[in-house]
């Protein structure tokens, strides 16, 4: 039975002991002997989902475990007659409490949705994976009941507003550097596991989904004219550790939680469905202002590499003065899952480094730990290639191929972004707005009392 707490679970009495997940598994939370069920270590595992993804094995009509199914649903979190496919590599299921915050008359429901849901959700009505549908998801989540529809990527914008401060401010006053980005949940859950004398590395920053809730419930809740405790924030995020980051203690910035429920994206693909609400079909409409204006510099969070490059387009305008729309940085491969580049800006050299996979960093650690690290500033995505490649997103079943279907993904985030008017976070009217009308300026005071925090706590159990 699964713990009910716990995000990501194996089903023993469906797992077939194939071992394929523990080949995935980038932190070796995984055992048990080959043919039996296996079981995850909750120590060690970071939340990262891609055992959930790369797992086939599911509860037929014709098992005998069939005979359990309506218990076994409602131990995932899903209605006894829920028609979902049971696979022995799951996560928690939380469409019931979403559904139960959007039927409470009482709160004002606000939701947000990351990137990488815009390129992906479309393979759940049968379309190639790369299908834009950034307005018909707007328009899908507003037929499902949201009072607001906004979007992460305004937080992502955000984020590079702090983070890009951060970077420049640890360069001028000498560290600790190299810097690390902190959007990635797997990746700070690895940093505060495995790597704790390295914290202080980690960009102080919140992730752009809790930098989102914790705006709805301050700013959110002021333009609504509600209390923070009458707003439920959701969020459709593409990852399955964000449901781990949404309960982290410390995360309750307004004195409430900043997100109160995350949606995977087949978990609101379900949730569509169950309503009649075909996204495929629906007109093209936008989401809400102020906070569902964006940036392509935040659409490309979604994928590995785009954090940095969102960074520079702001840091090399501030720093030089020149505005870009693109950094015009050009990484070179450095080794498995890893690029490099140096920028020279007003006379300093930035040296980034890109990291697409937790197992791939390891190695870079090592030189950062003996004080030998030859960058700046580190961006490291948990999962192979990104969010376009999370836990949370549609299952890449046997027979297709996985990489070509997350290169689509991935260029699908690169064209939006080029076909977006504005480009560069610190452009976005919207996130201007919010500076001059409520935060100040990028870490001052309110920014650090919302939008960052103290990493090394680690935030609640698995
Ligand atoms: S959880 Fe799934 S992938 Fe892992 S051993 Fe069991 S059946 Fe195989
Ligand atoms: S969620 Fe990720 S870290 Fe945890 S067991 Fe599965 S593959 Fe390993």
């Amino acid at each position: 039975m699964t713990n009910f707490s716990q995000v990501v679970s194996i089903d023993p009495a469906v797992c077939t002991g194939c071992r394929r997940c523990s080949e995935v598994c980038p932190v070796d939370a995984i055992s048990g002997a080959e043919g039996e069920p296996q079981s995850i270590d909750t120590s060690r595992c970071v939340i990262c989902g891609q055992c959930v993804q790369i797992c086939s094995a599911f509860v037929s009509p014709f098992d005998d475990a069939a005979e359990n199914l309506p218990a076994m649903r409602t131990g995932r979190g899903l209605a006894a007659n829920d028609s979902a496919t049971l696979f022995a590599a799951h996560f928690r299921n939380d469409t019931k409490r979403v559904g139960d915050l959007l039927n409470n008359p009482s709160m004002k429901s606000m939701v947000q949705c990351a990137p990488a849901v815009r390129t992906s959700i479309a393979e759940e009505y049968g379309l190639a994976p790369g299908t834009l549908t950034p307005g018909q998801l707007a328009a899908s989540l507003r037929r499902l009941g949201f009072d607001a529809v906004y979007d992460t990527i305004f937080a992502a914008d955000v984020t590079i507003m702090e983070e890009s401060s951060e970077l420049l401010e640890r360069i001028r006053s000498d560290g600790p550097l190299p810097m690390f980005t902190s959007c990635c949940p797997g990746w700070v859950r690895y940093m505060e596991s495995a790597w704790p004398d390295l914290i202080d590395h980690l960009s102080s920053c919140k992730s752009p989904q809790q930098m989102a809730g914790a705006l709805f419930k301050t700013y959110g809740a002021e333009i609504a004219g509600v209390a923070p405790e009458s707003i439920a924030s959701v969020s459709v995020m593409p990852c399955t550790g964000k449901k781990h980051e949404a309960a982290r203690p410390e995360m309750q910035s307004s004195g409430y939680p900043d997100v109160d429920a995350v949606l995977t994206v087949t978990e609101l693909a379900a949730m569509l469905k169950a309503k009649g609400i075909n996204l495929a079909e629906m007109p093209e409409e936008d989401f809400d202002v102020p906070m569902g204006l964006y940036s392509g510099a935040g659409v490309i969070f979604g994928a590995s590499g785009g954090v940095m490059e969102a960074a520079l387009r702001t840091a090399i305008a501030v720093i030089s003065g020149n505005e870009v729309n693109e950094s015009g940085v050009k990484f070179v491969p450095a080794g498995k899952g890893i690029r490099r580049a140096s920028v020279e800006v007003a006379g300093r050299t930035i040296r980034a480094v890109i990291v697409s996979g937790l197992a791939n960093a390891a190695a870079l650690l090592e030189d950062v730990r003996a004080g030998k690290a030859d960058f700046d500033f580190m961006e490291v995505m948990c999962c192979p290639g990104g969010c376009v490649a999370g836990g949370g997103q549609p299952k890449l079943l046997p027979g297709v191929n996985v990489e070509e279907a997350i290169a689509l993904r991935r260029s699908g985030l690169y064209r939006h972004d080029r076909e977006l008017p504005v480009r560069a976070s610190h452009k976005n009217e919207s996130v201007l707005a919010l500076y001059e009308k409520f935060l100040g300026k990028p870490l001052g005071h309110r920014s650090h009392e919302l939008l960052h925090t103290h990493y090394g706590t680690e935030g609640g159990e698995h």
